[in-house]
């Protein structure tokens, strides 16, 4: 479905046709490994569901719509997603480009398990489009953003580093998780790759794992479905129908996400006990320039900091309606630490987070509601 239909039109119906045999309106969960063929290798599309199933392709259909791109495709979690495009766009001897500030786990799969295999990476600030540039090497051959970052909320100019990669012969990939396609295209800005946790804001109900890739150039489609099938980390058909599911209603979500954090944000930047706030909405954040130019909408996702670790640790444990977990992106809001909880993983590295800092993921609830329990907690 082209985008010719708008956002929410794409996300309900793009893949997403009545079932053929039964008029079901809903895409069934196709619980099936293999498909009957009629005689050797004549099939109806289907031949084994690690290359591909039904209810898998209908959500790799409207992800690819809701990005603007000619292909997506859905893996068991947002690292298998990334996994998956290392291994398909590097090789041993290459080098990448990661930021300073990036999701524990992306630094992770960097550091611990592609660095052994060959692929050296230095990280930069995002927000530095010098500083990035001067990071690339002759054997770049990936640069590697997130904007919003997790957990600072920093932002990176899409337009100026696809052109800094491209330049360099380099792709740019741009992990989209924190602001979702409802308020961020990076395809349409000149990236190569979206990289999506769909477990956060896409599924967005804190029942189901996922990842996403979607590309614009259907040859690197190719490459990408060829290491999908080959690796075989592909998203389960109950969790694709879950995912799809949590897809639909993205829109309405999020303008609530943003709305909400708006609330929040006007509470925390006037409260005694906070030191300093993170929001790309605020007008006096240092990325709100660039958010404003390349989002439709600041997110739902806020991080502050308070006068010590101590104190953010007191703090994350005495919210009522916010619920002390990790992850984000869900319905219900969440609050975190991420020095100790989403961010441990980066200890000791480049990436370790200000202790004082907490992160919170803002839900849809009533925002009354949000205000006067983070008003307590802060007292
Ligand atoms: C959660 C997250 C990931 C990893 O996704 P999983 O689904 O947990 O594997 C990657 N990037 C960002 C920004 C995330 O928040």
């Amino acid at each position: 479905m082209s985008s010719e239909y708008g956002f929410d039109t794409r996300a309900i119906h793009a893949g997403q046709e009545p079932d053929p045999t039964t008029g079901a309106v809903v895409v069934p969960i196709y619980a099936t490994s293999t498909y009957a063929q009629q005689s050797v290798g004549v099939h109806s599309g289907y031949e084994y569901s690690r290359s591909g199933n039904p209810t898998r392709s209908a959500l790799e259909v409207a992800l690819a719509a809701v990005e603007g791109g000619t292909r997506g495709l859905a893996f068991a979690s947002g690292l298998a997603a990334e996994d998956t495009l290392l291994r398909a766009v590097c090789r041993p001897g290459d080098h990448a480009v990661v930021p300073h500030d990036a999701y524990g786990g992306t630094y992770r799969l960097f550091d611990r398990v592609h660095e052994p295999w060959g692929l050296t990476y230095s990280s930069a600030p995002i927000s530095d489009v010098a500083a990035m540039r001067a990071a690339i090497r002759s054997e770049t051959s990936v640069v590697w953003l997130e904007t919003p970052t997790n957990p600072l909320l920093g932002i990176a100019d899409i337009a100026a580093l696809a052109a800094v990669a491209h330049e360099a012969g380099a792709l740019l990939v741009v992990d989209n998780t924190f602001a979702s396609p409802y308020l961020q295209n990076p395809l349409a800005l000149g990236a190569d790759v979206v990289v999506h946790s769909t477990t956060k804001y896409i599924g967005g109900h804190s029942d189901v794992i996922g990842g996403a890739l979607v590309v614009a150039d259907p040859e690197l489609g190719e490459r990408l479905a060829y290491a999908q099938n080959a690796i075989g980390a592909v998203a389960s058909p109950f969790d694709a129908w879950l995912t799809l599911r949590g897809l639909k209603t993205l829109g309405v979500r999020m303008d609530r996400h943003c709305a909400n954090a708006e609330r929040i944000v006007a509470l925390l930047s006037a409260h005694p006990a906070v030191t300093q706030v993170r929001y790309p909405g605020l007008v006096t954040d240092p990325g709100h320039d660039v958010a404003a130019k390349q989002m439709r909408g600041f997110g739902g996702m806020v991080a502050f900091t308070v006068s010590s670790e101590e104190a953010a640790v007191d703090l994350v444990s005495r919210t009522r309606v916010f619920t002390l977990a990790e992850s984000l992106g869900g319905v219900e809001s969440l609050i975190e630490h991420p020095n100790r909880m989403t961010h441990a993983s980066v200890a000791g590295s480049p990436l370790e987070v200000d202790p004082a800092l907490v992160r919170l993921s803002v839900g849809i609830e009533s925002a009354e509601d949000l205000v006067r329990d983070l008003a307590q907690a802060l007292r």
